[in-house]
C-alpha cells in the first residue's frame, strides 16, 4: 500500500518544506519531524532501509489531522495526509500497535461505534417514530458522532424536512450507525473493510443517501469504492440537499437569524468534498448580518483539530489545534460559532466553554420555527 506514495515521500524528502506552514500539527508541536517534510522522509530512510520501521515511526506517523491543507501549498499537490494513513496500516500489519491504537480496536469492537453506546437506541430516542419511514428510498444517515453528541443536529434535519413537505426520506433504521472511518484514520483497516462491508450490505437497498456528517459521506463516496464497496445510491451532504430549495424558492423563511455567525470549513466537507459554497449560501439566507469569515478560509480553511483520529492518538496537540482556531473567533464579540460537521461541534465544544457552536442545520431550523 504504501508503495503506491514512493514518488510523493520522495518529492517531499527533497523538497524546501513550502507547505511546512500550514501543517496544524507541525505549528502546534514545533517539531520539525511533526511537519508534512519531517514525517515524509522518516518514511523515505524507512523505504532505504536507514531507519527501522518501530514504534517511534509509528508515532510518529499517527501525528497528522489528515485535514490536506499541506496539498493547498504543494506544487506536486501531495497528498500526505493519504501516505501517513497507509503508514499506519503498514505499521499495523508489522504488529506495531500502539497502546492508543489498541484500546480503540477493543472499544469499537465491542460496540461497533466509538462511541460506546447503543447508538441505534439513542436515535431512537431522539427522533419520533413517524420519522423511520418504512420502505424509504431516500435515506438518512445521521452518523455516530451526530447521534451520540448532536441529536439537536438530527432532529432539526427531519424538522425541515417537514417545513419543505419532504416525507420521503426515512432516518437509518440500522443496528449499525458508524460508517466505519475512525476504524480507517487509526490504520485498522482490516477492521475498517468488514465494517464497512456489513454498513455497505445495508445501504445498498436505497436510492439516495443524505447525511449531516461530511466523513461518512466521503467514505461512502469515495473510501468505500476502494475497497470494491461501490454504493449504487447517489450520496449527499445535508447542505448539498437543501441549498436547491432555496435556489427554487421552497424554503418560507419565517425569522431571520438575528446573531452573527462565523463559518467554519469542515476539512472533509470542504478539501476532501469539495463543497465551500452549499453551507455559506444557507448560512446567508437565514441569517440578518452577513456571515463572518475566519482568515483561513475554504481551501485554506484551518482544521479544528477534531481529524484524523488525532484526539485520540494525540490529545493534547488536538487540543493545542482548537485552541489556535478558536482564538481568532474569541476576537469576534457576540458572534456564534457554525459548521456543517458534527465532529468540528463536537471538538469545539469539548475545548470551549460559554461559546454557542451550531450546525447550519440549528439554524435553518431557527428560522423556520420549526
Ligand atoms: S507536501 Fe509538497 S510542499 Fe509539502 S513537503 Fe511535501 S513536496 Fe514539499
Ligand atoms: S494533512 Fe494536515 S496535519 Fe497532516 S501533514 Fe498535512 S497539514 Fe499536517
Amino acid at each position: 500500500m504504501l508503495k503506491k506514495f514512493e514518488k510523493e515521500i520522495e518529492y517531499c524528502t527533497y523538497c524546501p518544506k513550502m507547505c511546512k506552514f500550514s501543517c496544524p500539527v507541525g505549528n502546534a508541536t514545533a517539531r520539525e519531524t511533526a511537519t508534512p517534510w519531517g514525517r515524509m522522509s522518516i518514511l523515505y530512510l524507512a523505504k532505504k532501509g536507514q531507519k527501522n520501521w518501530d514504534r517511534e515511526l509509528a508515532a510518529l506517523v499517527e501525528l497528522c489531522l489528515t485535514c490536506m491543507i499541506c496539498r493547498e501549498y504543494c506544487e506536486h499537490r501531495n497528498d500526505v495526509a493519504a501516505a501517513m494513513l497507509a503508514a499506519r496500516a503498514e505499521s499495523i500489519s508489522r504488529g506495531i500497535v500502539t497502546k492508543e491504537v489498541e484500546s480503540f480496536r477493543a472499544f469499537f469492537s465491542k460496540h461497533d461505534n466509538p462511541m460506546g453506546d447503543d447508538l441505534h437506541a439513542h436515535l431512537q430516542s431522539h427522533l419520533a417514530s413517524k420519522y423511520f419511514v418504512k420502505e424509504a428510498q431516500v435515506v438518512y444517515f445521521s452518523g455516530c458522532s451526530a447521534i451520540y453528541q448532536s441529536p439537536q443536529n438530527i432532529a432539526d434535519t427531519f424538522k425541515i424536512f417537514e417545513a419543505l413537505g419532504i416525507d420521503y426520506v426515512g432516518a437509518y433504521p440500522g443496528k449499525i450507525q458508524c460508517c466505519g472511518a475512525p476504524l480507517r484514520f487509526l490504520g485498522l483497516e482490516k477492521e475498517f473493510v468488514e465494517h464497512a462491508k456489513k454498513v455497505y450490505r445495508q445501504l445498498g437497498r436505497y436510492k439516495v443517501i443524505i447525511s449531516g456528517c461530511p466523513s461518512c459521506v466521503y467514505e461512502f463516496k469515495a473510501v468505500y469504492p476502494e475497497f470494491d464497496l461501490k454504493l449504487t445510491p447517489r450520496v449527499y451532504h445535508i447542505t448539498e440537499f437543501l441549498w436547491p430549495f432555496f435556489q427554487q424558492g421552497k424554503v418560507q423563511i419565517k425569522r431571520q437569524y438575528p446573531k452573527s455567525v462565523m463559518y467554519h470549513d469542515p476539512c472533509y466537507l470542504g478539501r476532501y468534498l469539495d463543497i465551500y459554497e452549499a453551507p455559506r449560501k444557507i448560512i446567508d439566507e437565514v441569517c440578518r448580518e452577513q456571515l463572518i469569515e475566519f482568515s483561513w478560509n475554504r481551501k485554506s480553511s484551518y482544521c479544528c483539530g477534531g481529524g484524523g483520529g488525532l484526539p485520540i492518538t494525540y490529545p493534547d496537540v488536538a487540543k493545542t489545534v482548537v485552541q489556535k482556531r478558536l482564538a481568532e473567533f474569541m476576537e469576534k464579540k457576540d458572534a456564534v460559532l457554525a459548521t456543517a460537521c458534527p465532529s468540528c461541534q463536537r471538538h469545539f465544544s469539548k475545548h470551549s466553554s460559554g461559546i454557542e457552536i451550531l450546525d447550519v442545520t440549528n439554524l435553518v431550523a431557527w428560522a423556520l420555527e420549526v
